[in-house]
């Protein structure tokens, strides 16, 4: 790996985790705002495919490396201005099933990059923090002040990532910001055996085969399209407010696993050949989860521009190109 140490560190920013599904996209979108970036990551489920649009590209390096690793996270750092934190074990099953891997990247991986944005004084650190560190809707729309009642270890490890974040921000007034995302689906998204639920489905009804529902799919997400998640940061980044609180990026509405389900079966055109089948729910799994948008509008006039089924339509499109030019 070759660094060379940047003196005007202004515009060169780090993002870690940018191989996977929504760092890649941060990162091409950073890349075209003429930002200079490097991108950190280990390639457990983010993959250099995710890449191939910025490989070539001058303003764009890629580090293969661990977040758990702070010595490189220190070197990375002393080049960078600004730090996105994406790495993360983001899935709930393989958070129940390997604990330590969840908390040794989410939250020790957390302190290492928070100790090596302290100890390079990089100027500002943006964290992906989720939903999932609520548990289940005690009230809805779930505000950023609802309880932190994350039931399983990936949500407990991001709760505990966000204290992290914020600990740092009040003992050394660092300007670390968390950005709370509900749930993002778009390209480029897991589609194999711990991925997302849109992506396994799509993969499955294209497949001929029935998309299984754990639990009786009345279990509810509110789903915001990738690029409504770019556009956010990019809100964060360009504002002249610091966020002092964590923030919850959202549209205000849900929908439940069993509509999902229907809708791409739809739209795939196999309603008359597939209906989704049912399977036992998953432990810990949370029911319900619906944000309130009203602080991001309030606070960086951000709003959702895609409704949930703009978006399904655009990933469909994307999953079927790309399925058209596997086969041929
Ligand atoms: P992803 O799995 O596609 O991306 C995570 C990336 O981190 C991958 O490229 C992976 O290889 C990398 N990584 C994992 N462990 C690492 C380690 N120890 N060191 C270095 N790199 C490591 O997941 P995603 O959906 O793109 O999520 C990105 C971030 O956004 C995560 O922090 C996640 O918690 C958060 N988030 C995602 C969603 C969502 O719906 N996708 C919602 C809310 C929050």
């Amino acid at each position: 790996m070759v660094l060379i140490v940047n003196l005007d560190k202004k515009n060169h920013v780090l993002v870690t985790g940018g191989a996977g599904f929504v760092g890649s996209h941060l990162c091409e979108r950073l890349v075209t705002e003429d930002y200079k970036v490097i991108c950190l990551d280990n390639f457990s489920t983010g993959s250099q495919g995710n890449l191939v649009n910025l490989i070539s590209d001058n303003n764009f390096q890629m580090v293969e490396g661990d977040v758990t690793n702070e010595t490189l996270l220190r070197k990375l750092c002393k080049n960078v201005d600004i730090v996105f934190h994406l790495a993360a074990q983001g899935h709930v099953e393989v958070g129940r099933k390997d604990v330590h891997r969840t908390i040794d990247t989410n939250v020790t991986g957390t302190f290492n990059v928070l100790e090596a944005v302290r100890a390079e004084s990089v100027t500002r650190m943006i964290h992906a923090s989720s939903s999932e560190v609520y548990g289940s809707a005690e009230f809805v729309p779930m505000n950023e002040s609802h309880p932190l009642n994350a039931p399983h270890a990936y949500g407990v490890s991001k709760v505990a990532a966000d204290r992290a974040c914020f600990s740092y921000r009040q003992s050394y007034g660092m300007n670390v910001e968390i950005l709370r995302f509900f749930n993002i689906f778009g390209p480029r998204q897991d589609s194999g055996q711990y991925g997302a639920v849109i992506p396994m489905f799509t993969k499955a009804v294209s497949n001929g085969i029935s998309p299984i529902i754990n639990g009786d799919g009345s279990q509810s997400r509110d789903y915001i399209y990738i690029d409504d998640s770019i556009d956010a940061y990019l809100t964060v980044l360009k504002s002249n407010k610091p966020l002092v609180m964590p923030l919850n990026f959202c549209t205000g509405i849900d929908v439940t696993i069993a509509e999902i389900a229907t809708e791409i079966i739809k739209r795939l055109g196999k309603e008359d050949k597939i209906s989704p089948s049912f399977s036992k729910p998953r432990i810990g799994e949370v029911d319900r989860l619906i944000g309130d948008k009203s602080t991001a509008i309030d606070l960086l006039g951000w709003k959702a521009k895609y409704l949930f089924t703009e978006g399904l339509d655009l990933y469909l499109d994307w999953y079927c190109a790309l399925d058209k030019s596997h086969s041929e």
